[in-house]
């Protein structure tokens, strides 16, 4: 369906409600955290209640997003719809999804990711850098001003899933958002220092043993958190947040991996790409999604039992489909394209 469209259906559908939930994902990160609160800035303005909801805790490192503090473990009540912000299916959501309840209402679902399932009854999916761009368009077509509120919020998301505009996703689009939100009052280089200069010492205990025994299979780079890590490190899992980022940045590493033992019996996989792979398609076969130079996934199974099994997938992923024009090596470094 045509983009105009759609935002015609969100403009009609939210012309018709006064109370909202807007939901983020599990493991919140600034984009999902900043698209949701700066569209209910946006709502609010426009006289709409609009309430946050998040099935895990928010990091306290994004304390300096406006309105941070309104979100709760919340789940859907006597709101007339709900939009779900930066999540390619509704188990991103967590425990704040209720099928009858979410059956009740309409879903909007705003979302960049290339994986995304199309789970809303309105469906709002551009593959831009960020969620945040895209509710950046939306409050556009509302035609709602921007305002200092909005406009941090909205760059929060923009330069954390760019990681400070890196990544091979970041358009001219992209930059003509942030100039936006930046005329709009939004401090760049506060949000950079907040979001990329406040690891703790914490972290870099926990970082030091992983990355010490860091592994390479052909041009894939791994680390592994375990539980005893974390432990021995005195932090929670969210410290292991930026790993699989910085493990990127060694040319070695065509595809980077970090791999989180989880207290459940489940593991954590998230994974890097360089620009010519593609790491989407084995996260969304594993149940996950993401994009395709970034993606995730949690698989039930011990750490060294996933471990062999995301490789062993993305390995025959890059053999398997000689003629992808995304997939032009093998894990050595060798074209398989036909010549
Ligand atoms: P991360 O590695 O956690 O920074 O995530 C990279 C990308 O993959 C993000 O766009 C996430 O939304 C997506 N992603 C990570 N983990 C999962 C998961 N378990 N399920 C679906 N998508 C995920
Ligand atoms: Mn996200
Ligand atoms: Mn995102």
């Amino acid at each position: 369906m045509s983009q105009n469209r759609t935002l015609n259906d969100i403009r009609a559908l939210l012309e018709q409600v006064q109370r909202v939930l807007i939901v983020s994902h599990i493991m919140p990160d600034g984009d999902t955290l900043g698209s949701a609160l700066g569209l209910a800035w946006a709502l609010r303005a426009r006289g709409i209640e609009a309430r946050l909801s998040c099935a895990d805790e928010v990091p306290a490192d994004f304390a300096f997003l406006p309105g941070l503090a309104d979100y709760a473990v919340r789940p859907l009540t006597d709101e007339q719809a709900v939009l779900v912000v930066d999540s390619s299916d509704l188990e991103r959501i967590g425990s704040i999804y209720g099928e009858a309840a979410f059956a009740r209402v309409p879903v909007v679902n705003i979302d960049h990711h290339v994986t995304n399932l199309s789970f809303g009854n309105i469906n709002l999916i551009v593959p831009k850098a960020s969620t945040a761009e895209l509710v950046l368009d939306v409050i556009t077509f509302l035609e709602i001003p921007l305002d200092q509120r909005i406009a941090t919020c909205l760059l929060t998301g923009v330069v954390t899933d760019t990681r400070g505009f890196r990544t091979s996703n970041t358009t001219a689009d992209t930059l003509r958002a942030a100039v936006r939100l930046v005329e709009a009052g939004a401090p760049l280089s506060e949000i950079t220092d907040a979001v990329f200069s406040h690891r703790s010492l914490d972290t870099l205990r926990l970082w030091g043993p992983a990355l010490s025994n860091v592994q390479r299979r052909g041009r894939i780079v791994w680390a592994e958190i375990t539980q005893e890590m974390l432990r021995e490190a005195g932090v929670d899992i969210s410290a292991a947040g930026g790993l699989v980022n910085f493990l990127s940045s060694f040319h070695e590493a065509q595809v980077a991996i970090v791999f989180r033992e989880l207290e459940d019996g489940r593991v954590d996989v998230s994974m890097r790409a360089i620009p010519a792979l593609d790491v989407s398609q084995v996260a969304l076969a594993f149940g996950g999604g993401g994009h395709p130079q970034a993606a995730g996934c949690t698989v039930v199974g011990t750490l060294p039992d996933v471990r062999e099994r995301i490789i062993a997938a993305l390995q025959e992923q890059w053999t398997e489909r000689p003629s992808d024009e995304r997939a032009p090596q093998r894990l050595d470094g060798t074209d398989v394209r036909p010549a």
